[in-house]
């Protein structure tokens, strides 16, 4: 026995040391030397307050009571101040440093058009990038624009507008001449981030997919609103010659809602215009990042051969609002991606959450990690490859990885329901499948098996 013990200590260091290089996964080619934090869908509600008149707690509430009003807000109400203050906090004391933020829109809260107006709209947007400029003074943030950026919601125009100017104004001292003028024309823009003089270059690129948005009457019946398709493929093409990586953001997602059958976020005619483009350039895209759902997911785009070539993510909001008649709510949540800074391949995400009502109960918002993407799925990194091992064994049935997705879909809301049946397929077919064809032949098929 005392022989066996001795070989063990002496030699189990040496295996443990071989392992890696057995099986060829080196991890020093991944090495996370770059991060970058992904905050969306702030909803500042300027009306929240507590008041014995839960009627009266939060305009957004629409006049319904107030579920449990608390300091940091309410599952009926969008943000009040101290929430998105307590996040941005959160960050400005995190030590993880980060090389940019990108804020992907959505900033005045959720209220009937004529409780609204282009100047509160503008003032929303102006608050929110002061916030984030005063407790992040040292940070490069790439915005986007959020359906509801504009007045009257949703109705993005195809030219100059009085919200262009005024954001173009406001995100000055993070973007260069040339991204705010196209941000001026159209609400888009891109920009070159370079970590280091020797590094590859990697292009930020702000989609205002609003003028893609279902309800946005401007745009019917265009074929390219404000041009932007056209200018997007201009822009990847040159980003293909330059030797460039790209990051697209934007607020409204590609692809199909995770909740409704056969719905996507934008029209399906410019849904199928834009996952052609990504198709064509997945190599020069190395990451797709939305937000606008309110809930946490991801997407895996395939080329025409069904090899997976695209990693999607979908962020979740900071405001905690549900309608009454949602089943599931969810709370508060932001994240922070690292990637390689030589490849910009994705590497790894973690994400933070708010539990509501604790903060509420303890009259102190206590952030806390949520999860870590390649520790709770036991993927290596986020490239398309893992992104679809992980999807895959979503579909099996009483999969451990589709519970636990779920319930960091609902960033942990408390009364989650079980995501079994229809509710199942919807949230599997629209993980794996972002264009028409492909979707409608998993709904059906799948439909049988669960
Ligand atoms: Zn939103
Ligand atoms: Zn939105």
């Amino acid at each position: 026995m005392g022989r066996v013990l001795i070989w063990l200590l002496a030699v189990a260091p040496l295996v443990v040391h071989a392992l890696p290089l057995d099986t060829g996964w080196d991890m020093r080619k991944q090495e996370v030397t770059g991060k970058f934090w992904h905050i969306t869908d702030l909803h500042l509600d300027f009306s929240y307050h507590i008041t014995g008149d839960h009627t009266k707690v939060c305009l957004s509430s629409k006049g319904e009571n107030a579920s449990n009003p608390g300091v940091f807000g309410d599952f009926l109400c969008d943000s009040p101040y101290q929430l998105i203050l307590s996040a941005i906090q959160y960050i400005n004391k995190s030590e993880e440093k980060a090389n940019f933020m990108i804020w992907t829109g959505d900033s005045p809260p959720h209220l009937p058009v004529k409780e609204l107006s282009t100047k509160m709209v503008i003032d929303i947007i102006g608050n929110m990038t002061t916030t984030i400029r005063t407790l992040l003074p040292d940070l490069l943030v790439f915005p986007a624009l959020g359906n509801h950026d504009y007045w009257p919601q949703d109705q993005f125009p195809v030219e100059a507008s009085e919200v262009y100017t005024a954001v173009a104004e406001f995100w000055k001292p993070w973007l260069n001449e040339e991204a705010l003028s196209t941000l001026r024309k159209g609400g888009y823009y891109s920009q070159i981030y370079k970590s280091s003089p020797s590094a590859q270059p990697l292009r930020i690129l702000s989609l205002n997919t609003n003028l893609y948005y279902s309800p946005n009457k401007v745009t019917i019946n265009m074929t390219d609103p404000a041009g932007q398709l056209e200018w997007l493929e201009n822009t990847l093409h040159a980003s293909r010659q330059n030797k460039e990586k790209v990051y697209v953001i934007a607020h409204v997602p590609v692809g199909f809602l995770p909740f409704a059958v056969f719905t996507t976020a934008m029209r399906g005619d410019f849904n199928e215009r834009l996952v052609k483009i990504f198709r064509n350039y997945s190599d020069v895209i190395a990451g797709q990042f939305y937000g606008h759902t309110h809930r946490d997911s991801i997407m895996v785009l395939h080329d025409g051969n069904e090899k997976p070539v695209g990693s999607i993510f979908v962020a979740p909001a900071v405001t905690p609002i549900k309608s009454l008649t949602e089943s599931d709510g969810n709370n508060p949540g932001f994240r922070i991606y690292h990637y390689d800074d030589s490849s910009y391949n994705l590497l790894d995400l973690w994400h933070y959450y708010l539990n509501l009502t604790d903060a509420n109960l303890k009259g102190e918002a206590i952030w806390k990690l949520e999860y870590i993407m390649t520790e709770i799925y036991k993927i290596k990194d986020l490239q398309p490859e893992s992104m679809e091992d992980l999807v895959k064994r979503f579909g099996k049935p009483d999969s451990v990885d589709f519970h636990n997705y779920y319930r960091n879909y609902v960033v942990h809301y408390e009364d989650v329901k079980d995501c079994v049946g229809r509710c199942k397929v919807i949230q599997v077919c629209s993980v794996q499948h972002v264009d028409k064809d492909s979707y409608l032949k998993c709904v059906l098929e799948k439909k049988l098996i669960f």
